[in-house]
């Protein structure tokens, strides 16, 4: 394996440095990542991960990949910094592309620099629009940690130690439409929902919620908010998940796959609901940079190139397909759930424990809550790769199993 010549620090000087002078709000596991191609990703002492992390999910065209790679290069030489304040060639085209590609009618854009704050950009433009302020979000609902983004997130650990949030949010429970119904009122100016909920365990929409989902917001003059941050940019077998219902919101929200790792998050509407933000009521310095535009614009030619929803829907499939199968050998799994490369499986297992046995074995994946595996692999990785994935996992139960029912004397 190829040695990294241009890093100074040592496996160890590296794990104090971030262990002891950063923020202690992730749990980290002990990878020192150093570099990445596809599916893959190696560590520092030159050992090979199949990796299901992906960036958490923002890499769908693969580690990278050298169209994204020559696109940000060129850029980086060209321009880095240019405000918003001021017209980009790169900028223009990034945005010409986009909104040939979202859904019908979503042709405004507010670029930033996260899901947290494309949510925080979409609840400030549902209120300006609709001059109300009630939010009607959804429990396990996951849409970020800065503050507004909080207040619509459910998970009380993330929320109760910042409280007071933003006021006017209320949670009902997902795929529900008659409890949004029950909630609704003439001050709610926003529905914000995922079409697959990610963080709060991989769950997929059930059939006609989001359709009615959006009769009820049309009934009441709310705006209907997608979050698509970790579905949207081909995951789940589409370029966007919305459509595999069918159903256009008045708001998307954007981030995750959008720039291959490079900081972006998307907030696209209707003209008529975007202009009703005036000069300066809502601003990024960084958003929309030329280095990221290129980066975003270069992932979109790469999608529409490879057909990614295609291969993420077809490898999705496969993946699940295997996972079944590991099901009907082993009494472990509960249930697979997702939609094309966005994968959970329930267990009876503590997953945060299987994650890090799969991790000595070479595989790197998420967990979604206590019991949910969760895999968000880019649409680099090949069918054998899955397989081995599958094997490892398959191990890893058969050795806690063994741990937790030790044979009888
Ligand atoms: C990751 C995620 C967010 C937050 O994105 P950040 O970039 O971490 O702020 C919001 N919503 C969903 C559905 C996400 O998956």
């Amino acid at each position: 394996m190829r040695q990294e010549p241009s890093l100074s620090l040592d496996k160890t000087a590296i794990m104090d440095a971030e262990g002891n002078h950063t923020a202690p709000v992730y749990a980290k596991r002990k990878v020192v990542a150093v570099r990445g191609q596809g599916a893959l990703l190696w560590d520092i002492d030159g050992k090979e991960y199949i990796d299901c992390m992906a960036g958490y999910g923002t890499t769908i065209v693969g580690h990278s990949h050298p169209v994204v790679v020559e696109a940000a290069k060129a850029q980086a030489e060209k321009l880095i910094a240019c405000h918003a304040s001021l017209y980009n060639d790169t900028r223009a085209q990034y945005v010409s592309k986009l909104i040939k590609v979202t859904p019908q009618g979503l042709t405004s854009v507010f670029l930033s620099n996260s899901g947290g704050e494309a949510v925080e950009a979409a609840i400030k433009l549902a209120r300006k629009y609709t001059k109300k302020r009630g939010i009607i979000a959804m429990m396990r609902s996951f849409h970020g940690k800065t503050m507004g983004a909080l207040s619509t997130t459910w998970d009380a650990k993330y929320r109760s130690p910042f409280e007071p949030l933003v006021p006017g949010v209320t949670f009902v429970p997902y795929g529900k439409p008659d409890r949004v119904r029950d909630a609704i009122n003439d001050g709610t100016a926003a529905i914000i929902v995922e079409p697959i909920q990610g963080e709060g365990g991989v769950h997929v929409a059930p059939e006609g919620y989001l359709k009615q989902l959006r009769e009820i917001a049309d009934e009441k003059g709310a705006l209907l908010i997608f979050d698509e941050i970790q579905t949207g940019f081909a995951r789940t077998g589409k370029l966007f998940a919305l459509e595999h219902w069918q159903v256009v919101p008045d708001v998307l929200c954007l981030a995750k796959s959008a720039g291959s790792g490079l900081p972006l998050g998307i907030t696209v509407s209707r003209p008529e609901i975007m202009s009703s933000l005036r000069v300066g009521e809502h601003s990024s310095t960084f958003g929309g940079n030329p280095l990221v535009c290129a980066a975003a614009s270069a992932t979109l030619d790469v999608i529409f190139e490879e057909r990614l929803w295609e291969k993420a829907g077809s490898l999705g499939e496969y993946f699940r397909m295997r996972l079944g199968e590991l099901g009907e050998r082993l009494a472990v799994i509960r249930e697979i759930r997702g939609l094309g490369l966005m994968v959970g499986v329930e267990t009876r297992f503590e997953a945060n424990r299987i994650v890090g046995m799969m991790l000595d074995r070479g595989v790197i994946m998420l967990t979604a809550g206590a019991n949910v595996l969760r895999f968000l692999p880019s649409a680099a990785i090949t069918p054998a790769q899955i397989d081995t994935v599958v094997r490892h996992l398959e191990d890893s139960f058969r050795q806690l199993s063994m741990e937790k029912s030790p044979p009888q004397p």
